[in-house]
């Protein structure tokens, strides 16, 4: 019941087949509802061929982590394909934060005030606002985005309270060199105490551990489509 790793001789629709079976074992084994797992197929640095293949597969919902390498492929793919739903899963310039809303359904990374102000009054101007997760720097690191422990609760209320944005819940990216099972205890610790009931956190070496912990959103990148273009 091990995911596929970095999968090149699989094909992509055979991957999400097994990623599937496994999300459903590990629902099951911590007594979860296979239903409120996502799977974010993370299609960064992909090349199309393989996005393709996933759409024909019936996968619709997908993950970028940079805004001008979105822009350049999914509009085209959702003219065929109107029910994608596009998650940012990368760091968020807050000049860039107008655009990122027009694309993506899903921001997973917000993480400052800043950015917070401009898509709360981008969500005035255009009506809508995309659902919204504040990314958690877990591991306290000085060049990873998220915000700091011990300004969550301010942020969280500050989001909430003040500018009304749609914070359905948490996110983190564990240090590469640490347990992730540590982050995704804590992650899910957080998300109850500020009454979240989402939680964006595994990749593809550490999904079945994260869904363990509570994830709801997981994201699968290399699992998926294999190794990516560098
Ligand atoms: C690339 C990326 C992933 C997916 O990583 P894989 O190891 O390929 O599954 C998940 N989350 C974020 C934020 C990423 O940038």
């Amino acid at each position: 019941m091990n995911s596929p790793k970095p999968a090149i001789i699989r094909d992509v629709a055979e991957n999400i087949g097994a990623i599937t079976s496994d999300i459903a074992a590990a629902a099951g084994k911590a007594a979860r509802a296979v239903d409120d797992i996502t799977l974010i197929a993370v299609a960064k640095r992909q090349p199309l061929d393989r996005i393709e293949r996933a759409l024909a597969a019936g996968h619709r919902i997908f993950g970028e982590n940079r805004l001008q390498e979105a822009q350049g492929k999914w509009p085209a793919l959702k003219e065929t394909y109107p029910d994608i739903e596009l998650h940012m899963i990368g760091a968020l310039q807050t000049n860039k934060a107008a655009d990122a809303m027009a694309l993506f359904d899903v921001i997973h990374t917000l993480d400052r005030e800043k950015l917070a102000r401009k898509i709360a009054d981008e969500a005035i101007k255009i009506g809508h606002c995309p659902d919204l997760f504040i990314q958690v720097n877990t591991g306290a690191e000085t060049q990873k985005g998220g915000i700091a422990l011990d300004v969550l609760t301010d942020f969280v209320a500050f989001c909430w309270e003040e500018l009304n944005l749609p914070v359905i819940g948490l996110m983190c990216l564990p240090p590469i060199d640490e347990e992730p099972a540590l982050h995704f205890a804590l992650l899910q610790k957080l998300a109850k105490r500020h009454g979240f009931a989402k939680i964006s956190m595994g990749m593809s070496g550490d999904f079945e551990k994260a869904i363990q912990f509570g994830a709801t959103h997981i994201r699968v990148g290399t699992a998926v489509f294999g190794v990516r273009e560098s």
